[in-house]
């Protein structure tokens, strides 16, 4: 089974041969075909199954896909609890996305927003934040959720732990209902699974 088996394109095979993988893990097998059909998914995955590619890649297939107007909407949104991963996240994003012509950028607390709010106003396609910062920034009108047909929660779990719970439902109450919703998650508690019963559309369950 190789990258390209699972339906991706040469510039995003190029790019992870680049980084020296060849063959895709368990997480990336089950879920690269799954998310490049458009179906929601609910992941059990831990850290260093190789889950941040499984969702990045199909994800920047979809955006590359499509022709750009001169204004890019944001269409995917990642959420991940902590600013540490926040960046990590990116930094595959941007990584992943050597070859193709996708936007991405990254918003987390703990620094000045000026300059992630002008990052934000030139367009992007995909947007890898926190939650606290990025319902400040959709306060203050920063960016608009209107057309985002892709939710990503990265560590779910975590973000409950840590108290995102009201923040994430706040988010999500103005983005458009129709979208592909993606969890990971390396636990089950009954509070994740009603946090997934209330975003998930159909999910077909995915584990290592
Ligand atoms: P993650 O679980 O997403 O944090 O990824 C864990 C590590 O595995 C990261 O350093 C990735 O660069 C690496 N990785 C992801 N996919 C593969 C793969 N198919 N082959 C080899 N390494 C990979």
């Amino acid at each position: 089974m190789s990258f390209k088996d699972l339906g991706l394109s040469d510039a995003l095979v190029k790019a992870v041969e680049e980084k020296g993988y060849t063959v895709p893990t368990s997480i990336q097998q089950k879920a690269i075909p799954v998310i490049l059909e458009g179906k929601d998914i609910l992941a059990s995955a831990q850290t260093g199954t190789g889950k941040t590619a499984g969702f990045t890649l199909p994800i920047l297939q979809y955006l590359s896909e499509t022709k750009h107007p001169k204004y890019r909407p944001l269409r995917v949104l990642v959420l991940t609890p902590t600013r540490e991963l926040a960046a990590q996240v990116h930094e595959n994003v941007r990584e992943y996305s050597k070859y193709v012509n996708v936007k991405s950028a990254v918003v987390f607390g703990g620094v000045k927003a000026a300059s992630q709010i002008k990052t934000l106003k030139q367009g992007v396609d995909i947007l890898v934040a926190t939650p606290g910062r990025l319902l400040d920034l959709h306060d203050q009108k920063a960016v608009s959720f209107n057309r985002i047909d892709v939710l990503i929660l990265d560590e779910a779990d975590r973000m409950l732990d840590m108290g995102f719970a009201r923040d994430l439902n706040k988010l999500i109450s103005f983005m458009p209902a129709k979208r592909q919703n993606l969890m990971f998650s390396a636990t089950f508690s009954n509070d994740i699974k009603k946090l997934a019963a209330g975003i998930l559309r159909n999910p077909v369950s995915v584990e290592t």
